[in-house]
């Protein structure tokens, strides 16, 4: 099949691709094309959503710790608010494209949608590779993006987040630059700060605690013990640790394989997730943990596990390697792992798969109630968060499997109905379309 996604921007810009193509956007494209086919969405409104509705570009030079000066380059997309103002993280990573970012822009504009919290979608990113740079470093560049994305952020236009290498501190950072910027704190301007600066309690496992919650839902579904499963977790960062942990400690299920940037480890026994952390924080990686095995990071997402959790990065699970997945369930908790032609394969062969923008929507639902907080200055206790995020994940779970059922598609399919048609109502609505 050759798929051709070719309409235009108005700037004449044009995504071109075939099926065999991966870029995250031309792909989120297609996913998007798939949901406006089938809810017979007008020209109009289809057109609008293909489409970020603002970006911006930054340059910036920053001084380096050896005295020379570095110019940096990074991005800001706002997909789509409609329902409410921008939300997205922001990724430091070697390999950032404006079409990942404009890709992972539009899938938290379903989101948020997905979950039914007020917000819109977007991101942001900077082309650094954080492995190569010192905390003095890391510190200038963060303030120096804030300092060129600063115009267009805010709690009431468009609130970044913690993604891919970036962290609480950064956060810190950042909402300290455009507090100095503003001449007054205005914690509310980004989430997933540390506690002691308006961060929410339960926002550090909260991508990874919605992850477990719908793994729960659809156990129940499938009829599968989780006191009895075995999991595999292929990266080891914030959502794939806490994936690891929550899956183990709340479930009683066996982690018995993870993997990190340099390769991974295995042991059928299972492993200790919090062990695993500790050699990973002394040597850097997951790699050589006492009493397990090599296994690499192709290896890992074909092992007979009952839950695969992809927790890196996009196109993991392509078409090459999607019919040797032997998971009963693959939880997304990484956004844009597996392809839309891997998706038609694991549908065909019974891969119950809970789709990256519902299975990893904790992050941003426990960032929305972050916001809420710092609104009122008043600080929720730790229960009542997991308590909330319980209901949200849960019933947007089943509003998504439901529309599966109803129009006999997969997952990420329904999911795409559910939110794509939310967010067009609000357009609508607001007389845009
Ligand atoms: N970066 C996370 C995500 O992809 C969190 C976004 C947020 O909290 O705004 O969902």
């Amino acid at each position: 099949m050759n798929t051709t996604a070719t309409m235009a921007p108005p700037t004449g810009a044009k995504v071109t691709t075939t099926s065999a193509d991966l870029n995250p956007f031309a792909i989120a494209q297609r996913q998007l094309d798939e949901a406006a086919a089938i809810l017979k969405l007008d020209k109009a409104t289809h057109e609008a959503l293909r489409w970020p509705m603002r970006e911006l570009h930054v340059h910036f030079p920053v001084k380096m710790d050896d005295g020379s000066t570095r110019v940096f380059h990074g991005f800001r997309v706002q997909y789509n608010d409609a329902r409410g103002p921008n939300k997205g993280g922001i990724r430091f990573h070697p390999d950032e494209t404006i079409d990942t970012v404009r890709a992972l822009a539009a899938w938290m504009t379903w989101k948020t949608a997905v979950v039914d919290i007020p917000l819109g979608g977007g991101k942001g990113g900077v082309i650094c590779d954080p492995k190569k740079l010192s905390e003095t470093e890391l510190e200038r560049i963060a303030r120096a993006y804030i300092g060129q994305v600063a115009r267009i952020i805010g709690p009431e236009k468009d609130i970044p987040a913690p993604d891919v290498y970036t962290t609480p501190q950064i956060m810190a950072w950042m909402m300290d630059e455009y507090s100095k910027i503003k001449g007054y704190n205005d914690f509310g301007v980004i989430t997933g700060k540390p506690l002691e600066l308006g961060g929410s309690a339960g926002r550090g496992d909260a991508t990874a605690r919605g992850a477990v919650y719908t793994v729960r839902e659809a156990s129940k579904i499938l009829d599968i013990n989780l006191g009895k499963a075995t999991v595999a977790v292929q990266g080891y960062g914030n959502a794939g640790y806490f994936a690891a942990k929550l899956m183990k400690d709340m479930m009683g299920s066996k982690v018995i394989a993870v993997t990190d940037s340099r390769g991974g480890i295995i042991n059928d026994n299972g492993l200790d997730p919090d062990q695993i952390l500790a050699h990973k924080k002394k040597t850097g990686s997951v790699v050589g943990f006492p009493g397990s095995r090599p296994i690499s990071n192709d290896e890992i997402l074909e092992l007979a596990v009952d839950v695969l959790c992809p927790s890196a990065l996009e196109n993991v699970i392509t078409a090459r390697n999607a019919g040797s997945i032997k998971a009963k369930i693959v939880a997304e908790a990484a956004n844009g792992p597996t392809t839309p032609e891997a998706d038609q394969i694991l549908f065909r062969n019974g891969v119950f798969v809970i789709p990256d923008f519902l299975c990893n929507a904790g992050g941003v639902t426990v960032s929305y109630f972050e916001c809420v907080q710092n609104a009122y200055n008043y600080y929720w206790e730790v229960e009542d968060v997991h308590k909330v995020l319980d209901k949200k994940m849960t019933s947007a779970f089943h509003a998504v499997y439901q529309m599966s059922q109803k129009h006999k598609v997969h997952m990420r399919t329904g999911a795409y109905l559910v939110a794509v048609a939310r967010v067009a109502a609000a357009m609508k609505l607001r007389g845009w379309v």
